[in-house]
């Protein structure tokens, strides 16, 4: 008999006044208790409508039968047959857009906890399993894979599995993409991600970190070198600013500059001495899950009072809901229908307030959200002594521009098709550098797709 319960079994949390002291993980995760609980909310529907929410194709109703059975290895080796990074998806995974809002319990209650199981079960694993992955048997080709973010790692496991060697350039010095320079410690922690990078390198995956394409080397040269197809899962990682007055001064940072200080560079730790401002008062502009994470992070690092400054309501913020009542819990202000027109300096050049405009919301506009309209005269300043832009980001210019035959959208994405093929032969492309920012599971779902395509060019090139 289904457990009928119409909500999740809550996930323990760290409370809020204790955690923005601090920046372990915010969400506890499941006991095994609380594991087969949630597990016995699934009916194991026929069709699993669950599954085509699911980019990388999860067996989900499979897996959560083996939590509710208590045969957490099998659950694993069900999940980790198609996915490459549960610990991660169990975490960051927009299950709320993907598989959540497919199951048939989110009709009437609450869907199935199915991100907080796969996360169980990759944190279960992760503690108690002894065994060594499997190094397949190498097929003798090569294929580079450029960038370490999600997409770059789903596409290098899957070939691996294969029996490719891959090779993974990542211009950091460390593997994990936006999962370790922009996701927080407190939602995503860095050992986690290291974790899964470790079972990529177990199943023979060589990382070779500092390492720039269109630098060091270029597309061309790895070919030259031998690799036979390219995977570019390079990301999006140049910040926009609004090209307002007063973004040069001492103080003001785009969200990925202050993100990868603290997350990547340590500046969060005492044992560190990585620069980071000591802010009293920060505005964060922008309202989605990047926002969120520079206005938390600006909280634990000791700021009085954080902003989060957006043109539109609430309603339309892209943010996930759970980041932002989170962010509420701790004390994030919400200064919603505002929009910066200007940040002020002191003489000595560092912010002293930002000037914002009050706005109202107008018909819907091609995005589909109600478009913000300026009230006129209506500016008026916030004291801040920093500045955070968190309005997105764009692809880095510098593989298209260092390589030949590759194509381009005005906006800056490589153009690739449905087999995330580019417009150069042996070149394929996937996750936020092809589509812009967008999330971790539609960048390993990029991934796998890319897999599948240079197994097959390999394959026929050898052939024909
Ligand atoms: P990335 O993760 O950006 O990885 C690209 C990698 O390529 C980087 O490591 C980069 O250094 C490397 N690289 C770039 N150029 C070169 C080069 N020339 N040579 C070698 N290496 C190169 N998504 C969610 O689903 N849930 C969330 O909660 C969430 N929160 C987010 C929070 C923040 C702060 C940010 C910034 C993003 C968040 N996202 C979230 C979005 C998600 O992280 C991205 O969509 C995803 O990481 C994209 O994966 P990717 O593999 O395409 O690229
Ligand atoms: Fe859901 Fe993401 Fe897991 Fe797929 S990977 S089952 S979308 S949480
Ligand atoms: Fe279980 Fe929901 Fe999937 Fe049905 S739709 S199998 S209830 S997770």
């Amino acid at each position: 008999m289904a457990n009928l319960s119409l909500t999740k079994v809550p996930m323990p949390e760290q409370k809020p006044e204790e955690r923005i002291t601090n920046f372990d993980e915010v969400a506890l995760g499941y006991t095994v208790e609380q594991a087969k609980e949630e597990a016995t909310r699934c009916l194991n529907c026929k069709n699993h409508p669950c599954v085509s929410g699911c980019p990388v194709n999860v067996r989900i109703p499979e897996f959560i039968a083996k939590v509710a059975a208590g045969e957490f290895e099998e659950a694993y080796k069900i999940i980790a047959s198609t996915n490459c990074l549960p610990a991660v998806c169990g975490r960051v995974c927009t299950q709320e857009s993907q598989c959540e809002s497919k199951c048939v319990r989110g009709a009437k209650g609450e869907s199935v906890g199915i991100g907080r199981l796969e996360r169980f079960v990759a944190d279960y694993h992760m503690a108690n399993a002894a065994e060594a992955p499997v190094v397949p048997e190498k097929n003798g080709h090569r294929v580079a894979v450029v960038g370490s973010g999600p997409s770059g790692l789903t596409c290098a496991g899957d070939l691996a599995r294969l029996g490719y060697s891959v090779t993974v350039f990542e211009a950091f010095h460390k593997a994990g993409g936006v999962l370790v320079y922009g996701i927080p410690e407190f939602r995503l922690p860095k050992a986690i991600v290291q974790k899964e990078v470790d079972n990529l390198e177990a199943l023979g995956v060589e990382m070779r970190t500092n390492f720039v394409i269109g630098k060091t080397l270029t597309v061309d040269e790895l070919f030259a070198e031998g690799y036979e197809a390219i995977f570019i899962g390079s990301g999006a990682g140049l910040p926009s600013f609004m090209g307002i007055e007063g973004e040069s001064l001492i103080g003001v940072y785009s969200a990925n500059e202050y993100l990868t200080r603290v997350n990547l560079m340590k500046a969060y730790s005492k044992e560190y001495d990585t620069p980071i401002r000591q802010s009293k008062a920060v505005a964060v502009v922008g309202g989605g899950n990047v926002a969120m994470d520079s206005a938390r992070t600006a909280k634990r690092l000791g700021a009085e009072k954080v902003y989060i400054v957006y043109r539109r309501s609430e309603e339309e913020m892209p943010a996930r809901a759970e980041e932002v009542h989170h962010a509420k819990e701790e004390g994030i202000e919400f200064m919603c229908l505002n929009n910066p027109t200007r940040i002020l300096g002191t003489e000595g050049g560092e912010v002293r307030a930002i000037e914002v405009l009050s706005m109202e919301l107008g018909e819907p506009d091609a995005s589909g959200r109600r478009k913000p309209i300026a009230i006129s005269g209506s500016e008026h300043e916030i004291e801040v002594d920093t500045v955070i832009m968190a309005i997105g980001t764009s692809p880095n210019p510098l593989i298209r521009s260092t390589t030949e035959g590759l194509d381009a959208t005005s906006r800056g994405c490589l153009i690739a098709d449905e087999t995330m093929a580019t417009t150069r032969p042996g070149v394929y492309a996937g996750g936020d550098a092809v589509t812009g920012a967008a999330t971790v599971i539609l960048a390993m779902g990029a991934g796998k797709k890319a897999a599948v395509s240079i197994d097959k060019y390999i394959k026929e090139k050898n052939e024909g």
